[in-house]
């Protein structure tokens, strides 16, 4: 059984994380779906938030775990017996950053696997960050996020 852990802030999830989760569960037997803790930068959800809307997208998928997890993404893997990290790519942006991270991932722990999968069209331009900027002044994210978190940016920035 082919374990994969797609790790992220998810702050919050998008139809792009959807996208590359779903793309994830057509290759993996399972996917967990891991909040990082240890983030400097103040989020706009916690994490428990965070994790009650990925838990109601995918309330019909018995093949996603949620978890959080602290400290080293390959020592978090090994504890979940996962081989796989899971991450997304969008437009050449993402390259380098991305890169770096598997590289370093492959140093710690060269039994960890880092698979990335890129995501559909419509995505290509959806980031937490642009989503959380669009809806603090209030525009529409219906199209890039799904109904639960598009109700829950309305009532974090509601004013
Ligand atoms: P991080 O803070 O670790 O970058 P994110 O929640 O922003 O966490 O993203 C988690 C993963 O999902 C990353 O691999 C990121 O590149 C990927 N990702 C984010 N948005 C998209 C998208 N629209 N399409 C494809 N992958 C995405």
């Amino acid at each position: 059984m082919t374990v994969a852990i797609y790790p992220g802030s998810f702050d919050p999830l998008t139809n792009g994380h959807i996208d590359i989760m779903r793309r994830g569960l057509s290759v993996f037997d399972r996917v967990i779906l891991a909040v990082a803790k240890n983030q400097s930068k103040t989020p706009t959800f916690t994490i428990e938030q965070r994790l009650e809307m990925a838990k109601e997208v995918f309330a019909d998928e018995p093949r996603v775990e949620f978890d959080t997890f602290t400290g080293l993404l390959v020592d978090y893997a090994k504890s979940k017996n996962a081989k796989v990290l899971l991450r997304g790519l969008r437009a050449v942006s993402d390259f380098e950053y991305e890169f770096q991270l598997a590289s370093m991932n492959r140093k710690l722990n060269d039994e960890v696997e880092t698979v990335f999968m890129m995501t559909s069209e419509e995505h290509f331009y959806v980031s937490s960050s642009l989503v959380r900027e669009v809806a603090r002044y209030d525009g529409n994210v219906g199209a890039f996020v799904p109904p639960c978190v598009e109700a829950a940016l309305k009532k974090r920035f509601k004013s």
